[in-house]
Parts: C-alpha cells; structure tokens; sequence
C-alpha cells in the first residue's frame, strides 16, 4: 500500500478549504435560519480526484474514465467532470438526460441499467453511445433491435465473477445472488457467453463492476481478473481480439474516518497490475465508471443545530440534516458512520468541553439519527453541525421524507487571496414546488372520482 504521504497534504489543504467555506457560509448567509441546511462542494477537491485517478492509470492501455452520476446526478458537477475530460456512465432516463445537458457527447457515454427498456436501447443504439447488457434476454433484444445491421458504437456484456461479498451486503454486486449480470459460476454459464460472443459479431466488450463501498481491493481485482480471463478465452476461440475493451466498474472504496484519501487510485492500481497484469499491456482499452471515490469528499452537508436536549439522560442535538439528506447513514448507521463536526454560530471549529452526544435530523421517525453517542463539544442552539464527505450519494441523492425540501447546493473555491467563491450549484427546491410536485394539480381528482 502506498497511500500514505504523497496524499496527506493534499488532504490537508481540502480541509483547510472547507474550514474556510463552511465559516464563509455562515456569513454569507448561504447557511442560516433560513436555509438552515445546505450541501457544500470542492471544485478544486474533486478535479484533484480526476487528476489522481487519470495518473494512476496512465500507461499504454487506452483508458476511459467514465464518472458514474448516480453518485452526484447534479448537472454543474457533470459539465466539470465534462470538461475535466471524463466520460460519463449513466443508468437511467433521467442521468442520460442530465448528462447530454452537462454536455457529454453520445460517444463518451456508457449506458448500464439492469432494466433498459426497448425505447431506452433504441435510443443508445441510434445513437452509437456504449451500452452494458445485463442479461441472455437483453441480448436476444438487441439482436432484434439491430436485425442483422452492425451496432453503432461498443456494446458489451456484464458479468457477475461471483467472488462474494464485501462488508456491505446491499452494496456487494458479484454475490453467487446479485441481481446483475451474467452469473459466471452457475451452470453452463461461461459456455452460454462464450457461445453468445461467437453467434453475435457485435459484441465487444465485457463489464465487471464488483461493488460498491466495502469491497476490499484484492476481492475487486480478483473479479476484474476473472472477466479478463474470459475475455482472453473468448478472444481465442474466435481467434481474433473481437473484445477490445474491458469495463472493471467503479467501486473503489472511501475512507469516512479521516480526512486521507485511503486507498487511492493508485492503490487500486498497484493491486490490479499484480493479479491482472495483462489488463494494461494495451490490448485493451479501460473502461472504469468511478463515483464515490471522485466526490466524496469534497463534499460536505452543513446544517443549523434547531434544539438541544436531553432524553433519558443522554443529550441530542436537533439539526435539519437527517433521512432527506443522509439516507443511508440514517437507515444503516453502522454500514455507513459519517465524521461529524460542531461549529460555533460563526462557522468557526467548536473547541471546549465534550459531551456524548447523538445527532437527531428533522424526520418524524425515531431512527433519524445521522450519529449516536459520540462525543463532541458541547453543543448550542445555533451552532453548525457538519456531516464530512458527503459529496457523493447524500446531498445529491434526495430522500423526500416528510415532504422536506431538497437543499441547495453551492460549489466553492479559494482564490490566492484566501478568499473563499461560492458559485450555486442546485437551488433549494421551494415549498410551494414541494406542493406542487405532490399533485397541486389534480387536488380534486379523489373527491371527485368518489363523488361519480
Ligand atoms: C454504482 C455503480 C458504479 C459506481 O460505484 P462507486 O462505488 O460510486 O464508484 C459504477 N458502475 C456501476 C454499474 C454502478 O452501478
């Protein structure tokens, strides 16, 4: 592992940055009474992330970085990973859409969903943007889509290598069970690609994306190596290289202890170039489909602490960041803790005596608690409350609990003067939208229909 110092004071500075933008905001009123939740992004963060990632896998294999948008679906963060180079891997109507008005070209885009429909597959096929297959009927549609003329752009297979899971279940994708791909260990399985490669001149590529936070590196490279031997295999059956490209997924986990990155890109790398050696020898070309690990942790969620309180003896401090904001860390809090902050009502670091305290959210259920029992300064009403790295899946992965709002967004940067920009990333949805988008319109239609 080399993940220690080259990376530390990187992380330093991004701390130092956030610091800075969290009191800025505070001033300037982007976080306060009234917006008193907000979600805060690094810009200068998040292209160091891109940098990294495209210097690790420099080399002479042909690579595409493509950025996975369900981790942070917001149209401003696409048209910079755009324009940092990326490409952009999207699984669904909406992502396709808000990557084509970030600005991605057709042929920078990767299409994966588990459940594309006719119209969707039509649509990426007219339009020559790489798609993923997941399963034997998804194939046989495509054979009726094309009818017998060549695909348009690369078109390739998911694979699940079923080398088990991670230390999360609900995020684990290569289980002998998942839900995606080819399952390669069941029955007849690797015989049925096989053959499914040599009846189809059209299909390219292969896909492997082994899971999502939790994974260790060793078990992802062990999946990548399993989808590379089939590709070699299928490539010498056919006798010639059909499958050009080789598309490992995403999923390299992030640390939520601390502000390091660890591990990195080039850890990653480094374990995959040991197990799979020939994946980089320039045969073929790289796909990765990154989220996580490129937003993470230039991201942070601010809220205003409400109340405080005790209950039973243990204090809890009421802020406007809970399930809307921090689904999964509120639904499977030991899956997914989070580095929590206090700030005074400044924005500034609270220093002082500790109490053990939990962290509620503004849900009307019991379980809203973004942290239980740690130990923090003591906290006030008015003071901040940060919840760290949350750049990817939280603040852009909206939970509408309880008709709350969706927060706005503000990216920021520093300039050399120290002063801290802040440009609006997503407005914060208003109240009356929130009414309006709970069917305002057809206010009438139940009475009405009971009334027929
Ligand atoms: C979610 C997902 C990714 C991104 O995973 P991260 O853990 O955010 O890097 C990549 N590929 C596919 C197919 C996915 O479903």
């Amino acid at each position: 592992m080399t993940s220690g110092s080259a990376a530390r004071p990187a992380a330093r500075e991004r701390a130092a940055r956030r610091a800075a933008a969290l009191a800025r905001a505070v001033e300037d009123g982007l976080l306060g009474p009234r917006s008193p939740v907000v979600g805060l992004l690094d810009v200068d963060g998040v292209l160091a992330a891109v940098d990294a990632l495209n210097e690790a896998f420099q080399g002479p294999a042909p690579v595409r970085h493509a950025f996975a948008a369900k981790a942070c679906g917001l149209v401003p963060v696409l048209r910079l990973l755009a324009e940092a180079g990326m490409s952009c891997e999207v699984a669904s109507p909406g992502e396709l859409e808000q990557a084509l008005a970030a600005g991605f070209t057709y042929d920078r885009l990767v299409f994966d969903s588990p459940a594309k429909t006719v119209e969707e597959l039509e649509f990426a096929l007219a339009h020559g943007i790489a798609i993923n297959l997941d399963n034997f009927q998804e194939l046989a549609r495509v054979d009726r889509l094309l009818a017998g003329r060549p695909a348009a752009g690369p078109i390739g297979l998911r694979v699940n290598p079923q080398v088990g899971a991670g230390a999360i279940g609900a995020m684990s994708t290569a289980t002998a069970t998942s839900k995606f791909g080819v399952a390669l260990r069941d029955p007849g399985a690797v015989d049925a690609v096989i053959d499914a490669f040599v009846r189809r001149p059209w299909l390219d590529r292969l896909h492997a994306h082994v899971g999502s936070q939790g994974c260790p590196l060793p078990l992802m490279a062990q999946g990548i190596r399993v989808a590379y031997e089939l590709a070699e295999r299928i490539n010498d059956r056919l006798g010639h290289a059909r499958i050009t490209g080789i598309d490992i997924g995403g999923g390299l986990p992030v640390n939520f202890d601390s502000d390091d990155d660890r591990p990195t890109y080039a850890d990653y790398v480094a374990e995959l170039r040991a197990a799979v050696p020939g994946l980089f020898d320039g045969r073929y070309t790289l796909i990765t489909e990154f989220g996580r690990s490129l937003l993470a942790k230039s991201g942070t969620v601010a809220t205003v602490v409400e109340y405080t309180k005790t209950a039973g003896g243990r204090p809890i401090a009421v802020t406007h960041a809970g399930a809307q904001a921090a689904t999964r860390t509120v639904f499977m809090p030991d899956a997914w803790p989070l580095r929590i902050e206090v700030l005074d009502a400044g924005g500034r670091p609270k220093q002082g005596p500790t109490e053990i305290v939990d962290i509620a959210g503004p849900c009307c259920f019991a379980g809203d608690l973004t942290a239980t029992g740690r130990e923090l300064p003591v906290i006030e009403p008015g003071d901040v409350v940060a919840l760290h790295d949350t750049g990817a899946y939280y603040f852009s992965s909206h939970f509408s609990y309880n008709s709350l709002p969706r927060p706005a967004v503000h990216g920021y940067r520093t300039g050399a003067d120290g002063r801290v920009r802040f440009a609006l990333v997503r407005q914060a949805q208003t109240v009356r939208e929130v009414v309006e988008e709970s069917g305002l319109a057809q206010a009438g239609a139940l009475v009405a229909l009971r009334a027929d």
